[in-house]
């Protein structure tokens, strides 16, 4: 298993190791970091270096669009995902397993995955909703920039996550285009695909 190929598939069900940490993580530049509570105030989101370009490019396109968001959380670590879910079960109690998913079963480990946020007026927003021009915008057009919204609406069987309109997962152009095309999840994708090797 190569965990640094950028298709990969990373759910419930496929977790990824502990110590596994992409060796080619960099800060992006337009972000805010939500999660500094648990951590050093000035550290920035980071993502993995081949997307970079991509991201970069999605952001200036939507501006010219009229659109504008940051990169609210890109790369968070095994460890850090236990902080978060730890900390929203104090909070919520056995709803946070809703909410978060568990060590080793977040993309975010992956360096491939953003939760985007957007400042109106002035002021910040983390809770990006369905409406969101940013959420409209980006479920319509990121597959042009390899990214997909990960965890769509109607999809929750399939992805094992509630909807989250702020969440988008780059997994390339070319399966990103099908992905859309074809209005299915990264899940689907590869069930199908395992599917038709069981089948041969
Ligand atoms: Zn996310």
């Amino acid at each position: 298993m190569n965990y640094d190929d950028y298709e990969i598939l990373v759910n419930k069900e496929h977790l990824l190791p502990k110590d596994y940490c992409p060796n080619d993580l960099i800060v992006t530049d337009n972000n805010e970091n939500n999660f500094h509570q648990f951590k050093d105030p000035k550290l920035k989101p980071m993502v993995r270096k081949i997307i970079y370009p991509y991201l970069e490019k999605m952001m200036q396109d939507a501006k010219i669009n009229n659109i504008e968001f940051i990169v609210d959380s890109g790369y968070r670590s095994y460890d850090y995902q236990k902080v978060l879910l730890e900390a929203l079960i104090h909070e919520k109690g056995t709803e946070a397993y809703s909410l978060v998913a568990l060590p080793g079963a977040s993309e975010h480990q992956t360096g491939l995955a953003i939760d985007i946020a957007y400042y109106k007026d002035g002021i910040y927003f983390d809770d990006v909703k369905e409406s969101d021009p940013a959420a409209i915008w980006l479920a319509q057009n990121s597959y042009k920039y390899g990214f997909i919204l990960r965890y769509p609406k109607g999809k929750e069987c399939a992805t094992g996550f509630q909807y989250e309109p702020w969440h988008f997962r780059f997994v390339g152009l070319n399966l990103a285009q099908k992905l859309f095309n074809e209005g299915v999840t990264l899940d689907e994708y590869y069930a199908r695909k395992d599917n038709t090797i069981l089948k041969r």
